[in-house]
């Protein structure tokens, strides 16, 4: 688990716990996009609640000079609700991007390409198949669970369910999938092709066509309004309790709640909610360094690499540092930079779970909710996730609240 890092807009247990009530009608576990995303819904529609979260932001992390972002690193153009959230930066552009194998380094408007171009047309009419799907579906994940709204959609149903090397072969694809998907994909999801779902390496494929931007988020102005309902502590257990749950912290002792809302990552969501399986972690390192690149890592804005290497990618930031991005705790520093220093390094043990098709669902028990990045991972999905339990929570009121059962019977799909 990424070590907890306080935000300034928590209020320390310790200060706040006395004065805090300990029953509530909605708690939120989880600071996180997905977490804020409904405490700002239920916000708006004047529902009471408490978030508590070791942190807000969680996986979106600024470094300490608050130049690079050392979590997650762009927004795409169809991120419809993150966009109004964030402050855009540079454009990432494929152009400015270098591949690197062991028998040189290669632009996205090589020689190779030409003589891919059928299969990339071929590719290019699959993805956009995907993103007209993958729309409605984004519309319907208010509405309907994700899961639901996937297995609504037999085309996105198959997909989710089918590998990634299993679509490759299918459709012909194996020399794009080579020589521009797996980098690509390397670079941004950390897995080779062959761990990946047709569906994880289609939305990851999406900055093909969506432009995408680096970004700064201020977790601060987004909590305006409700800062009061904010508490730093760590959620050590959750219970079913009389007609609600029991809520345990580390340092605030315990509350109850009628309805709760789960928005931490997938391991630890696994371990309080007891869920029989999740997607498989991926780690990665996050280096920020002040140094000089060598000639051929020199050439470009992004530098990404093979399946396997465990160099992920190499990315020039705005500010003139460059952020180095491995799967090594002690990376070779030496072959890549003339000279270097480290600056930050942040080590996401897992950045995120994407190994596997566990689809989850969102309502785990009566009045209590899993969000988050658990079935589809990125900033987008997870704050959708978010909204769709504060819509839940705000069709049924106080007075109908039904009676909670037991954790034991937590539904969960595979
Ligand atoms: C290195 C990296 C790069 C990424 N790049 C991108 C990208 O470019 N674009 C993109 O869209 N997505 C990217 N992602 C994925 C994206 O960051 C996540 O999908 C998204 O942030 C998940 O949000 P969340 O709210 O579900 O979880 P989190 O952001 O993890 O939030 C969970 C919250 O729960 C809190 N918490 C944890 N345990 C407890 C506990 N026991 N009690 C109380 N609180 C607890 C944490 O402090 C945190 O605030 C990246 C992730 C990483 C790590």
């Amino acid at each position: 688990m990424a070590t907890p890092e306080p935000s300034p807009t928590l209020s320390p247990a310790t200060r706040a716990v006395s004065s805090l009530a300990r029953s509530r009608e909605t708690i939120i576990v989880g600071g996180g996009i997905a977490g804020l995303a409904c405490a700002r819904r239920l916000d708006e529609a004047q529902q009471p609640f408490l978030l508590i979260s070791e942190n807000l932001g969680g996986r979106i992390r600024r470094s300490r000079d608050n130049a690079v972002n050392l979590g997650a690193y762009y927004v795409r153009a169809d991120y419809h609700h993150v966009n109004q959230l964030v402050t855009r930066g540079r454009r990432i552009n494929a152009r400015a991007t270098r591949r690197h194998d062991p028998e040189g380094c290669y632009t996205l408007w090589d020689r190779r390409l030409l003589l891919h171009l059928p299969q990339a047309a071929q590719f290019l009419t699959k993805l956009l198949a995907f993103r007209r799907h993958y729309e409605v579906f984004k519309a319907n994940s208010v509405a309907m669970s994700q899961a639901q709204a996937i297995r609504s959609d037999p085309h996105l149903w198959h997909l989710y369910q089918q590998p990634a090397s299993e679509f490759v072969r299918e459709h012909r694809f194996d020399a794009i999938a080579r020589d521009y998907m797996a980098p690509g994909l390397h670079g941004t999801t950390f897995l080779p092709l062959n761990q990946l779902t047709a569906f994880s390496l289609l939305l990851g494929a999406l900055p093909v066509i969506v432009p995408i931007y680096e970004f700064t988020f201020q977790p601060d102005a987004l909590v305006e309004g409700f800062s009061d309902a904010l508490l730093e502590d760590t959620v050590t257990a959750i219970t079913a309790h009389n007609s609600g749950y029991q809520i345990e912290t580390q340092a605030s002792g315990s509350f109850t709640a009628d309805f709760v809302v789960v928005a931490t990552p997938a391991e630890v969501s696994q371990q309080l909610l007891g869920l029989p399986a999740i997607k498989g972690p991926v780690q990665a390192q996050m280096f920020e360094i002040a140094g000089t690149l060598r000639g051929r890592y020199n050439r470009a804005d992004i530098n990404l690499f093979p399946a396997n290497d465990p160099t992920l990618a190499i990315a020039r930031q705005a500010n003139g540092s460059i952020l180095f991005c491995t799967q090594q705790q002690t990376p070779a520093f030496d072959h890549y930079f003339n000279s270097w220093k480290v600056i930050e390094h942040k080590h996401w043990n897992p950045a995120f779970n994407l190994v596997g098709e566990t689809l989850l669902e969102c309502e785990q028990a009566p009045n209590l909710y899993l969000i988050g990045d658990h079935n589809i991972c990125g900033l987008e999905d997870a704050y959708i996730s978010g909204l769709h339990a504060a819509k839940r929570i705000t069709r049924s009121s106080r007075t109908n609240v039904g009676a909670a059962r037991p954790m034991s019977s937590a539904r969960t799909t595979e």
